[in-house]
């Protein structure tokens, strides 16, 4: 199958970070070729004045929680936590299921060809990942049996995850962890042995909120990353969302580690958790930063341009300096350094030849993305945009949204399918 996309302004986000006008080829999944494209294909896209950039990668999600949306809003966090655990407690498949595939359309309308969940039932998420068509990296989330609902023992739980869901294209197992506040040092070291001997993304909550830091200094004499890095957790496979309370110390030996970081910035804002995640310094020491959008409960958006507007907007705000978080960083965090925080560089976030086509065509005629110049496409995207901007989008090449109309699924039903789910949940 080929498919050729035509004219477009292509944001390639590769080395040089060039922006060319021209087309782009797709043959079995990867670009073959751009700039431009003599031959005839199977599929014609005409992109004449669009923009395409690659697609967006959400590096911390909870996408079944997308029907629980604007029912535990504005609220302290204690009584928050109470409320998602006492509706997470009553969850079956079916909403876990409806959550999923909502999630999923809302994200790939919006311009995400791949998120990273951390959730139980991932075997009933990756149903709705395969439909639908979007990529999912989904980790399995592991606790001490004390404190969970799941039945049986939850890493035994995400180790049968992964061997049953394993070598599929667009469904990826990984290990997620819940945070040191439900996690022994026994479940942590038994999670991250499994991970290395699969090579799977390992992915946790860490330093969300004072409390947990507070709590961990009480418990373990240390506070959660140095705690981590001293009983051996840390390395490359790690990928940590929020990582908001930490000291320099701390992101010293998450680079030491090679781990990486999944900042939440409307999450942390919309809960007034306090922290805000020092990117400056982990940039300075060299680890590798992305963003997630967290759970539709927290947020309550998966669009990821939201998201990077908002990560620019609170690290300027934060440190009184404009010139923190420029628009073209924000893009990387979105695209190329994601797509290493999950260790996929060498085929995912930029658009060059023999990567995977993961495209998303911007519509050109949106008057908030004119005038359009090619010197200001990137602060564009990241100021002035929104996932309604987004009209198709590729994911392995195969095209999932075509004139913002889901391809792989029938989006009305997806939608009332969330609400009925919704109501038999919440009443
Ligand atoms: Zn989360």
């Amino acid at each position: 199958m080929r498919t050729v996309i035509r004219d477009a302004h292509i944001v390639t986000q590769n080395p040089s970070r060039d922006i060319v006008k021209g087309d782009i080829l797709v043959e079995d999944g990867r670009i073959a070729q751009i700039g431009k494209v003599r031959d005839s294909a199977d599929r014609e896209i005409d992109a004449s004045g669009d923009i395409v950039i690659p697609g967006l990668i959400n590096t911390h999600s909870h996408v079944s929680m997308s029907i629980l949306k604007g029912q535990i809003d504005d609220m302290p966090f204690d009584k928050f936590l109470d409320k998602s655990f006492g509706i997470d407690a009553k969850r079956t498949e079916k909403d876990i299921l409806a959550g999923a595939r909502q999630g999923c359309v809302e994200m790939l309308r919006s311009g995400t060809t791949t998120f990273v969940d951390l959730y139980y039932s991932q075997d009933v998420i990756a149903r709705a990942v395969e439909e639908t068509g979007i990529r999912g990296i989904l980790g399995w989330a592991v606790l001490d049996p004390e404190f969970t609902t799941q039945s049986g023992t939850p890493l035994d739980n995400a180790k049968r995850f992964h061997l049953s869901h394993r070598g599929r294209s667009r469904v990826m197992p990984a290990l997620g962890l819940q945070g040191v506040y439900v996690c022994s040092t026994e479940t942590f070291l038994g999670a991250k042995e499994y991970a290395l001997e699969n090579d799977l993304i390992l992915t946790f909550h860490l330093s969300e909120t004072r409390k947990e830091v507070v709590d961990c200094k009480k418990k373990e004499g240390r506070r959660p990353a140095d705690y981590l890095a001293n009983i051996g957790f840390l390395n490359d496979h790690c990928l940590a969302a929020h990582s908001a309370w930490l000291t320099v110390g701390e992101i010293r030996q998450l680079a030491q580690a090679g781990t990486k970081v999944s900042t939440c910035p409307v999450s942390n804002m919309k809960l007034a958790t306090g922290g805000v995640a020092p990117l400056p310094e982990m940039f300075q020491n060299g680890v590798t930063v992305s963003m997630g959008t967290d759970g539709s409960t927290t947020n309550n958006c998966l669009d990821m341009f939201g998201e990077m507007k908002t990560l620019s907007l609170l690290q300027k705000s934060s440190r009184w300096d404009p010139t923190v978080l420029p628009a073209q960083q924000v893009l990387d965090l979105a695209t190329i350094e994601a797509a290493r925080a999950v260790r996929m560089e060498d085929r995912l976030g930029s658009i060059e030849v023999g990567k995977q086509a993961d495209l998303v065509i911007m519509d050109g005629k949106s008057a908030n993305l004119r005038p359009m110049r090619p010197e200001s496409i990137v602060s564009n995207l990241v100021y002035a945009s929104c996932g309604m901007d987004v009209k198709t989008v590729l994911c392995d090449g195969e095209v999932v949204v075509e004139n913002r109309r889901m391809v792989t699924v029938d989006e009305e039903e997806v939608l009332r399918g969330g609400e009925a789910a919704a109501r038999e949940l919440l009443g």
